[in-house]
């Protein structure tokens, strides 16, 4: 839509002998008489313009400027039915016309019609009848002063990017086929403190040079995004922008959602911070980033432009913080993920987690057979957090293993308690995450612990999910059999939710089947629910496996379980997890 105007706005220096490309500027001419453009459209093809729009009609004049978008305008200023003083103040009301430079062909020359139409912003007047050469002299100064002047507002003279004003005619447009595109857009500010100290402690070709330096990096980065095939035609180079002498603008197209949108910004953010020689200093740009995202942040360039600026500042005010999302709630979601992952670390040596256990009941009997360990973080400003709340994160940071390692030592070493305490050999149930499984030394771990603690392998059970053992299906079974190979038991937790297939569950060494909660409550008024968990069960016994079922939260759901033969339960019905020594005095309890 604005290519034009990028075209207008293109490096042009010095001009080609042969051809000046100046005369590859469109010229747009509104007058009534036919006669009239005719001549002067024949005046200029002499002089070798070639592109020539021709409105006689003046009402149809603004539909032709934004379709075509000439470089510059000649205007009749006496028409029937809108003069040319009304389509001035129309074009100049318009935020794309707006700058158009304007040459009156005019034969009305008195001195109050020509301050009125500079007061409207002409550049400059031709009589009528018009001279040919003074014609093409005009044009040629007007548009060789226009493409001067775009030059000097639409880029920056050290970086050669794009300027604000390019930058906000981008998001426009940008925004304006988000629909065609898809995905996400978002809008970056950028902003590099050392290219402030850098001016003020040394020079400005010093603060230039680091800028150019950053201007090409985010280039590269701009041009190595795969490009959304409705956006191909699009110039990377419209992508980055210099916002103001600190500030940088980068402008996602089609990302597949804000999650990408994040680890592109980080990415960016790791790119900018390597270190660069500027003369003699090193410097480590330490850039921090705001981010808004269109259309919950807003969809106008000003709106997006000035949000993902506050975020900047915002992000680089904090000492912990390199980039920020505008919107409160994105902000706060990734926030709490930066800061509970800094304070992750080392929580289990500090001595924050715990261990909470749920009693595994058994049906039939209603006595407690076992129980399984959840952790918990007693975070010290907010409270007990969730193992929702941080197990992914953990896993994200690389800090489940020493997690997993705590929680396996702990319950084993607590469960080998209870039986020196003669609170009867009880069996305790592990949760074990993806990455623990598989990184390879788990059961060399487990058989530590068990020496360690003293529990016997069979009253240790690993639970592990569906969709992890189906991740990979050869390494799974290798580390199910290592696990089988110490007496240590297996079960499928969350099963149904996943996609396991029967085939697969013939061949896996599993021992218990854990009906997710999602079935067990609706029952037992869903007849469909009623009919899953009925199969599961049978399923599991027909394999030789034991079937639990979690989250029994009513008398009728545990009628309903022994009416179709589960062996065990495990629920609020009987117990939430509680602290260990809750769960001992529930055990004396039962004694
Ligand atoms: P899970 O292994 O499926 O654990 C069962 C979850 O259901 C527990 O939530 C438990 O509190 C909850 N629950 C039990 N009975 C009921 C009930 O009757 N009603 C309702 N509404 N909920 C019930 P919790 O403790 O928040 O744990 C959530 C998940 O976090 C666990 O799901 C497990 O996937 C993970 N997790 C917990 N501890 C660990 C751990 O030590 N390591 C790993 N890797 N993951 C863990
Ligand atoms: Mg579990
Ligand atoms: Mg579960």
């Amino acid at each position: 839509m604005n290519e034009d105007i990028w075209a207008d706005t293109q490096p042009w220096g010095l001009e080609q002998a042969s051809r000046s490309p100046l005369l590859d500027a469109k010229v747009m001419m509104v007058d009534d008489e036919p006669l009239m453009t005719d001549l002067i459209q024949a005046h200029l093809e002499d002089a070798g313009y070639v592109h020539f729009v021709v409105a006689n009609d003046p009402r149809q004049a603004i539909d032709l400027l934004h379709r075509e978008q000439p470089s510059v305008l000649l205007l009749d200023l006496m028409m029937p039915h809108l003069s040319g003083f009304d389509l001035l103040e129309m074009i100049r009301a318009d935020r794309k016309l707006r700058y158009t430079p304007v040459i009156v062909l005019t034969a009305a020359t008195g001195a109050e019609a020509k301050l009125r139409a500079l007061q409207l912003g002409v550049t400059d007047f031709l009589s009528k009848p018009v001279d040919e050469s003074e014609l093409v002299l005009r044009l040629r100064n007007t548009l060789a002063y226009h493409q001067y002047h775009a030059r000097m507002v639409n880029y920056d003279g050290a970086t050669d990017l794009p300027t604000r004003r390019l930058f906000d005619i981008s998001i426009t447009d940008v925004v304006a086929r988000q629909g065609l595109v898809g995905g996400v857009v978002a809008v970056l500010n950028l902003q590099v403190p050392e290219c402030r100290q850098l001016r003020e402690s040394a020079s400005q070709a010093a603060a230039d040079e680091l800028a150019r330096d950053l201007a090409q990096r985010m280039l590269r980065f701009c041009s190595e995004l795969p490009r959304p095939a409705a956006a191909a035609a699009s110039d990377p180079l419209h992508r980055v922008a210099r916002l103001d002498s600190t500030a940088f603008g980068i402008l996602l197209e089609g990302i597949a959602d804000i999650d990408t949108v994040e680890s592109l910004t980080k990415e960016l953010l790791a790119q900018l911070g390597r270190p660069v020689t500027v003369g003699m200093h090193e410097i480590g740009p330490t850039a921090s980033a705001g981010i808004a995202v269109s259309p919950a942040d807003g969809h106008t360039p000003e709106v997006l432009r000035k949000s993902a600026e506050l975020a900047a500042t915002h992000a680089g005010s904090q000492p912990h913080i390199r980039y920020q999302f505008a919107s409160a709630e994105l902000h706060s979601r990734s926030y709490e993920r930066l800061a509970l992952g800094s304070q992750l670390r080392g929580a289990a040596q500090r001595g924050e987690l715990r261990l909470h256990y749920q009693p595994k009941v058994d049906v039939a009997s209603n006595r407690i057979v076992g129980a399984e360990a959840l952790v918990r973080w007693q975070h010290p400003e907010l409270g007990l957090v969730p193992p929702l709340r941080f197990i992914s994160l953990a896993e994200e940071l690389g800090l489940i293993q020493g997690i997993g390692n705590w929680v396996l030592q702990t319950a084993c070493q607590d469960a080998a308690q209870w039986k020196r305490d003669g609170l009867g050999e009880l069996r305790i149930a592990i949760n074990v995450a993806k990455p623990q499984f598989f990184a390879g030394d788990l059961a060399d771990t487990v058989q530590r612990e068990l020496q360690g603690s003293g529990l016997s392998p069979e009253k240790l059970m690993i639970e592990l999910t569906e969709s992890m053992l189906m991740d990979s299906v050869g390494d799974s079974l290798g580390q199910m059999n290592a696990l089988k190979q110490l007496g240590v038991l297996l079960s499928i937790d969350d099963f149904g939710t996943g996609y396991s297939s029967l085939s697969y569950l013939k061949t896996f060494p599993i021992d218990e089947l854990k009906i997710d909660r999602s079935f067990i409550m609706d029952l037992p008024g869903t007849a469909s629910d009623v009919a899953i968990v009925r199969t599961i069960i049978d399923l599991g016994h027909s394999l030789g496996m034991v079937v639990i079922a979690e989250g029994v939260e009513t008398q009728a759901q545990l009628e309903c379980m022994q009416a179709l033969k589960c062996d065990k339960y495990q629920g609020f019905l009987f117990s939430k997890p509680v602290p260990q020594e809750e769960f001992v005095a529930l055990l004396r309890r039962q004694a």
